[in-house]
């Protein structure tokens, strides 16, 4: 089975946090605590049985149905920006989305397991025909989690499982979990789940060394 290991620009993470909590705060000037969702462009490459992922851009889709439970972004914007993106920056690929799960507090974020994919994220992801046909390696859907706290401590970025980073900013807390696509033996879709996961969000490695590694030699 492949290994993902998925890493992101500080420009990518920067957008989706902005993303996250705007929508969060002050919705679309109707209701607050909203879903947002949006296409994320990067690139892969191939190491063995790893495959590097590294997530570049997103965009925030305006015209998407938006709610506090659920957001359905619009097939057309998606084409849209996709083209856009084509033009501007050719190198990249649309990898696949993003979206965001509003909580009121870390109690609610507990209960609803809110940093999770639902079962509602993994059906849609596994029907997105045109981001499997783009990603014959396999799409990426990512969720940006976020709630917000009573008290602040002084806090660091930490890993709660290979595929979910938690951190703070202010008085909110995020979380992010990455799920990659793949096919089967027999071809079938599948992804790799909240769990036992075999993707790696590789958020902290500037200076990390593994033991006995060597270069140039
Ligand atoms: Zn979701």
């Amino acid at each position: 089975m492949t290994d993902y290991r998925v890493r992101m620009s500080d420009r990518f993470l920067e957008a989706a946090i902005m993303g996250a909590i705007e929508a969060y705060c002050h919705g679309d000037g109707f209701q607050t605590e909203i879903e947002t969702i949006g296409p994320i462009w990067g690139h892969r490459r191939f190491k063995g049985d790893e495959q590097i992922i590294f997530l570049e851009r997103l965009a925030v889709s305006l015209s998407a149905e938006r709610d506090t439970d659920s957001v359905t972004p619009k097939a057309e914007a998606t084409a849209l920006m996709a083209e856009v993106m084509d033009r501007l920056a050719p190198e990249l690929t649309l990898l696949g989305d993003f979206h965001s799960h509003p909580y009121k507090d870390l109690d609610e974020v507990n209960r609803n397991k809110g940093f999770e994919f639902s079962d509602g994220d993994f059906n849609s992801f596994l029907a997105d025909d045109d981001l499997w046909k783009r990603n014959l390696d396999g799409p990426v859907m990512m969720v940006i989690t976020m709630c917000k706290l009573n008290r602040v401590h002084e806090t660091g970025g930490k890993m709660i499982r290979y595929n979910v980073w938690q951190f703070d900013l202010g008085q909110y807390r995020f979380w992010i979990n990455v799920c990659i696509g793949f096919l089967d033996g027999d071809g079938q879709r599948q992804h790799t789940g909240n769990k036992r996961s075999s993707v790696w969000l590789d958020l902290d490695s500037r200076f990390f060394n593994l033991s006995g590694d060597r270069v140039g030699s």
